[in-house]
């Protein structure tokens, strides 16, 4: 266990955030997890080098986890140089997507040579992969009709990360966190319900099925929050860094 997990959050709320900024995290400073659109003055702010990046795991389209992305590609456009691939690991359509939503937001950025291959990974239930020394597996959840949301489970050097994505309580979720040593949790409805979300019950309930060792990290929240009393579990701020 010498190897150190270092996840920092750019931001934690969700879209509806007062006093948070939309949620997503770095791990280990190549590895993002959701492109909130925040997450690249975020990432600048906080020093991250934007040239080592060489993942970005998206859970879902929605806009607060998807539309940081055309701001990461015009910045490896006009100022980052990087010669590294950026590989975009992300539910099935995200290239027609991003190229999509791109081509309406920064015209022509997509048709610029690049010093750097852009990879997509279109991923399904239960795919693994490799990606920079770190395992992955996704795994799909529950939470709207409109197009698929997954999980991921990533490891590097013995060490797990899962993550929820937007999620209601179901079995893949359980199945992602079991074990691991870290889980980053939504927890959208702390105040009462609030659609296909998370909230303290749930977590009780999770934290109840999967015991004592994944840390839970709280996310994709909404304001301040009051102490749950569940045991081993952080609530994420935004630009805070946690380390295992
Ligand atoms: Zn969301
Ligand atoms: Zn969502």
């Amino acid at each position: 266990m010498s190897s150190t997990l270092d996840l920092l959050f750019l931001g934690s709320g969700n879209a509806f955030a007062s006093g948070r900024y939309w949620s997503c995290f770095l791990l280990n400073g190549r590895f993002l997890f959701d492109a909130s659109p925040i997450a690249l003055p975020h990432l600048k702010q906080s020093g991250a080098d934007l040239a080592e990046l060489e993942a970005v795991f998206i859970s879902h389209f929605h806009a607060d986890h998807f539309l940081g992305l055309p701001f990461l590609l015009l910045e490896y456009s006009e100022q980052t140089d990087r010669s590294k691939p950026l590989t975009v690991i992300g539910p099935p359509s995200i290239e027609e997507r991003l190229r999509t939503v791109t081509e309406a937001t920064f015209p022509h950025l997509l048709q610029k040579e690049r010093t750097y291959d852009l990879n997509f990974v279109e991923v399904s239930d239960c795919q693994e992969g490799d990606i920079g020394g770190l395992k992955w597996q996704a795994r799909s959840v529950t939470h709207v009709d409109d197009f698929p949301c997954f999980g991921y489970r990533v490891e590097a050097a013995g060490r797990s990360v899962s993550y929820s994505g937007d999620s209601v309580m179901c079995e893949p979720l359980v199945e992602l966190a079991d074990g691991a040593d870290v889980f980053v949790v939504e927890c959208t409805c702390w105040e009462g319900p609030c659609g296909p979300h998370l909230g303290p019950d749930d977590l009780r309930e999770l934290r109840r099925r999967l015991g004592p060792k994944p840390t839970f990290i709280l996310t994709h929240l909404d304001g301040g929050q009051q102490d749950l009393g569940i045991e081993n579990t952080l609530v994420a701020e935004d630009l805070a860094r946690y380390r295992f």
